[in-house]
């Protein structure tokens, strides 16, 4: 390594699966990388070993903890390690905004990740999104927020990872917030398709927890895991898509490949189509994100030219899996129906993980809680929030019927 810009990191929600992933890349990536602050929900004993290893600044536990006798020992080796401990999602603010972050790594899981993330933009941070929801609940308000405030959003889905990759390779001059989108035809997302691809409706009514949670080709959270299987994953790719690129839906495509190794396209005016290509490990977008523009080599698994394989690609089954048509029609009308989807999703996900609620009902009960909702077209932070509490209630009540 000759040489390099330093980065030095907030990682928030450093304990799941991106986190996890993120701080592979920091260790293969030597002095180049620095963690200064972490955030964990729950698992605080995961948490304690990564204090001990990275001896981070400070650390924010989002989740009252309920061991005792664990929060001692965090404690303790918090004291060793020189690294300050604060509680509670309010004082993860204080650790975005810190002068010695350059990027926040948004790896947090659901709509918790907004409002860390509005807050690093504010004060003109890099953010590097693994946290789609930020985009699906707030796409239009953290765009301009951005905008505002000179802050940045790299993303980390591998999808959209992708498009920026193929973007960036095609397109002269652009930023990384005004994407040179007029040569843009189409942006073909990828999707695996999850494990039911092939399952006729009388297959899914019968789907199980355990077969839910066996992806083919990702290893991945409970929750990404069952939206994958829903395809609901796809859905909130697309309104994230929407907002981060600025194009319209008519411009997005999902195309079903089931080996995911092309994670994205972008088809150009001229009928030019350019796609990424990986084996799926989340450690290549994520370091991409966090050294960008530079490129360095990376801890993830390559490509074998030496085997036979083949890349197929399928049209999405729109009957089987509604949820696509879903996240097209939330990517048009933006506004709070997109915090309203992923609150009656995460609502419904959690119920069947409890076996409360069938497979093939979750988008059902999605598609019902949009269309009871009251629509706001500009929603504020407070306005997004409320709205995300609305659908958590109603679905609640209407799982509860
Ligand atoms: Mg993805």
């Amino acid at each position: 390594m000759s040489s390099f810009a330093l980065r030095r990191l907030a990682v928030l929600g450093s304990t799941g699966s991106i986190g996890r992933s993120t701080l592979d890349v920091v260790r293969s990536a030597e002095k180049r990388m620095q963690v200064v602050a972490l955030s964990a929900h729950t698992n605080i004993s995961l948490l304690t070993e990564q204090i001990q290893e990275f001896r981070p600044q400070i650390v924010v536990v989002t989740h009252d903890p309920q061991n005792v006798s664990q929060l001692e020992k965090t404690r303790q080796i918090a004291k060793e390690s020189g690294t300050k401990i604060l509680f509670g999602a309010e004082s993860l603010t204080q650790i975005v905004i810190r002068d010695d972050v350059d990027i926040v790594v948004s790896a947090i899981v659901g709509s918790a990740g907004l409002k860390s993330t509005l807050d690093a933009l504010t004060v003109g941070k890099t953010v590097a999104l693994a946290n789609k929801e930020s985009l699906v609940v707030g796409g239009e308000l953290v765009m301009d927020t951005a905008k505002k405030y000179g802050g940045k959003i790299i993303p980390i889905d591998s999808e959209h990872s992708a498009v920026w990759q193929c973007l960036r390779t095609r397109t002269n001059q652009v930023t990384e917030n005004e994407q040179n989108t007029k040569n843009i035809q189409k942006i073909i997302l990828t999707a695996s398709g999850g494990p039911f691809r092939n399952f006729s409706s009388e297959q899914l009514k019968h789907v199980t927890v355990a077969d839910a949670l066996t992806h083919p080709t990702w290893q991945m959270g409970k929750k990404i895991t069952v939206d994958s299987a829903t395809l609901i994953n796809k859905a909130l790719e697309i309104i994230e898509a929407r907002w981060l690129f600025g194009v319209l839906p008519s411009q997005i495509a999902v195309v079903i490949h089931p080996q995911s190794v092309i994670h994205s396209m972008v088809e150009f005016s001229d009928g030019s189509v350019m796609a990424q290509l990986s084996p799926p490990d989340m450690r290549l977008p994520i370091q991409w994100a966090i050294d960008y523009p530079q490129q360095f080599s990376c801890p993830s698994k390559k490509m074998n030219w030496t085997e036979n394989f083949s890349l197929e690609f399928f049209p999405p089954n729109l009957e089987q899996f509604p949820a696509l048509q879903i996240g097209l029609e939330v990517a048009e009308q933006g506004g709070t129906a997109g915090a309203v989807l992923n609150a009656a999703n995460e609502v419904a996900v959690d119920a069947f993980l409890q076996e409360q609620l069938p497979f093939h009902k979750i988008t059902t009960v999605c598609q019902t809680i949009l269309n009871h909702h009251n629509y706001e077209r500009r929603p504020t932070l407070e306005q997004l929030q409320a709205a995300d509490h609305w659908a958590r209630e109603e679905t609640k009540t209407w799982l509860s019927r």
